[in-house]
């Protein structure tokens, strides 16, 4: 998906996210961001594996204003909604 466009909404976060530990574009090892919790804020981070491209820039990308979170990889937002019990 070239465009972030499996949204989550922000006020359906509450407390620490469980981000997935696996990457959040290819669903490769993390190696990156293992450790992420909380956000959104600035300097937080997710899982990344190890591949450094342009699609591995920007997987997650978060509208402050719009309230939510744009994920471009089904697989990982699918992960995410399951680990965050969201519906
Ligand atoms: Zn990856």
């Amino acid at each position: 998906m070239p465009t972030p466009t499996l949204l989550v909404p922000l006020p359906a976060l509450t407390g620490p996210i469980d981000w997935p530990r696996m990457c959040a574009c290819c669903g490769g090892p993390a190696e990156k961001g293992t450790g992420a919790s909380g956000g959104p804020a600035s300097g937080w981070e997710f899982p990344l594996c190890g591949v450094d491209n342009s699609d591995h820039r920007d997987p997650v990308t978060v509208w402050t204003q719009d309230g939510a979170l744009g994920f471009r990889s089904y697989r990982y937002h699918r992960e995410f909604c399951r680990a965050n019990k969201l519906g």
